[in-house]
């Protein structure tokens, strides 16, 4: 293609928004025949909502949800915001509840938060961080997972001074119009994966309402990368679709990062192409423009 004809296909992605930053990205993309996608704010809507919750311990839902909200206020995860939300509505104060002190807060990326609540050791997250806590997780509360899991819903685990009180089931549902990217894609002869730090059981319960076979769950953010580096070595070209922090080194690794616009600063920063209208299907629109530019003139 002439750097004109590039110039143009730019332009014309701009106005479609997709925001394509620079020739490269846009050469690169006609070339894709393999799609990485993240999981939550990428395949789903990503405004996750409090469902169910499975109390294990003898307390008011008020004050565990109290303890929670304390914890998960200083996370910007989706589920986070969806936590929140839901404490806030058990309380009086709801415009603007005030949540309890917090001491010696931490985030681990792709697993979950910690930190010190009314002198209690408050652990929110998924298994892996309940594993790697040495806290074991009873029966019940695997019940709560599974059952969760099985409905394409993310189970998450809070224990209070390192015994597991309780789980909350969150529903993040597809976007719409998902399965019909998928599906167009596959025509395209484009495969996809679903790689998402979520756990198997969700993550497979998703791939399956969405129509895509390969799954790749309780991936770290290295790990996602790792996958696309994978892929690259098995002669792939690889776009990588995501919208987090935790997606940032895997759209790095990618041939094509693409970040939903709507994602965090870190990701839209990493990507090489930004949907600034955060729809999937301008996947597609960003690979037809490539397809385009390069199969006319060269
Ligand atoms: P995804 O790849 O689907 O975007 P993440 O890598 O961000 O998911 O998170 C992976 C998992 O880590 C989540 O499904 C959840 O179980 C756990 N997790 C991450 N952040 C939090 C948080 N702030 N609170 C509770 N759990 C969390
Ligand atoms: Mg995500």
């Amino acid at each position: 293609a002439t750097p004109t004809a590039v110039m143009v296909g730019t332009g014309v992605g701009a106005s479609q928004g997709v925001l394509i930053k620079g020739g490269q990205a846009l050469e690169s993309a006609h070339k894709v025949n393999c799609i990485v996608f993240d999981k939550t704010g990428t395949l789903t809507v990503g405004k996750p909502v409090v469902v169910n919750t499975r109390l294990l311990k003898e307390m008011l839902p008020r004050e565990f949800y109290e303890i929670v909200a304390a914890t998960e206020v200083n996370s910007e995860h989706p589920l986070a915001k969806a936590i929140i939300e839901y404490a806030k509505k058990l309380r009086e104060d709801q415009e603007k509840p005030v949540w309890p002190e917090v001491q010696d807060f931490v985030s681990l990326t792709g697993q979950g938060v910690k930190a010190i609540v009314r002198n209690k050791e408050i652990i929110v997250g998924n298994k892996s961080l309940m594993l790697e806590s040495n806290i074991s997780i009873p029966m019940d509360a695997e019940e709560a997972l599974a059952e969760a899991e099985g409905m394409a819903q993310t189970g998450i685990i809070v224990s209070i001074d390192r015994e597991v009180a309780g789980v909350i089931a969150i529903s993040d549902p597809l976007k719409p119009g998902a399965r019909e990217v998928i599906s167009i894609l596959k025509s395209m002869k484009v495969k996809s994966i679903v790689v998402t730090g979520d756990n198997w059981g969700t993550a497979n319960s998703i791939a399956k309402e969405v129509g895509i076979e390969a799954v790749i769950a309780e991936a770290k953010p290295e790990q996602k990368a790792e996958k696309v580096k994978d892929l690259q070595a098995s002669g792939y070209t690889v776009a990588m679709v995501g919208d987090g922090i935790n997606d940032s080194p895997a759209l790095v690794a990618a041939d094509v990062g693409m970040a939903i616009g709507a994602g965090t600063d870190i990701a839209i920063e990493a990507a090489d192409i930004v949907l600034m209208k955060s729809n999937l299907e301008d996947v597609i629109t960003a690979i037809d423009l490539s397809r385009r530019t390069f199969f006319r003139i060269r």
